[in-house]
Order: structure tokens, then C-alpha cells, then sequence
């Protein structure tokens, strides 16, 4: 199986060649500034099982407890498209939004519950984390 994506513009693209680890969403307030929408639905990949194509722009955040999150996007049309630093991350998260086949988004959880705007409904059937898992 092969599960592919990229930016808006095709510049910037992965393809996975294993099924994430796990999928969400995250309603953080950083995921919606960075998105423009009320959450970013994400997949873990382990870096090894990635691989990327074109350039991107990376931009990084400084979380309260000092985790960093590097937030890929496509220099040529701004598209989100994964987190983490490529070659230093040992795991990757991959927007859902960016899939090519949408369908292979298979959300179990939701983060960052605490943050969700009003507008934006939690879905059924998630494991809910009011904060980072753990
Ligand atoms: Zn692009
Ligand atoms: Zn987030």
C-alpha cells in the first residue's frame, strides 16, 4: 500500500510505504492559526518509512512545556503539509489534508480537546485528550 500526498501545487510531496502509526485531530490553537480551519487532521508515520520530495518552508513553534512544532508548507503555493524537521525527526506527522485519497484518513483520537472552537463538532467514536496524550 501506498498512501501519497502533497501541497496544493504538487511542488512538495511524501509518499508512505506502511500505515501511520495512528491518526487525529488536533483542535489545538496553533493547528487552526496554521491551518485557517478549526482543526489539522494528522497521521504518525516513522521517519524510515517516508519518503519526501520538493522543497519546504519550516516553520517552528514554541510550545508552553517547550516542545517545539515544525510545521512544513510548500514555498510556491503555501500548502500544510507535514511536521517535523526532515532528517532530524524520528517521526513525521502528515496533514490529512494533504492526502490524494482522502480515504485513507482513519481518525481515532482527538487532541487538544480543551482548545476546540464551538464551531468545529468533536466527531464520534475518538478517544478525547484534553491536552497531548500522555
Ligand atoms: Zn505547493
Ligand atoms: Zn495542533
Amino acid at each position: 500500500m501506498t498512501i501519497a500526498g502533497g501541497c496544493l501545487c504538487g511542488a512538495l510531496r511524501y509518499e508512505a510505504s506502511a500505515p501511520p502509526q495512528y491518526a487525529g485531530y488536533c483542535f489545538c490553537k496553533d493547528c487552526r492559526k496554521a491551518s485557517g480551519g478549526g482543526f489539522i487532521g494528522f497521521m504518525a508515520f516513522p521517519a524510515g518509512t517516508l519518503a519526501f520530495s520538493g522543497e519546504s518552508i519550516v516553520h517552528t513553534m514554541i510550545q508552553d512545556d517547550g516542545r517545539r512544532s515544525e510545521r512544513n508548507f510548500c514555498p510556491s503555493c503555501g500548502g500544510l503539509v507535514f511536521g517535523g524537521v526532515r532528517g532530524k525527526a524520528d517521526q513525521h506527522t502528515v496533514y490529512a489534508g494533504s492526502l490524494d485519497d482522502p480515504s485513507h484518513f482513519k481518525p481515532t483520537i482527538a487532541i487538544f480537546n480543551s482548545q476546540r472552537p464551538e464551531w468545529a463538532p468533536l466527531p464520534p467514536g475518538l478517544k478525547v485528550f484534553e491536552k497531548m496524550p500522555g
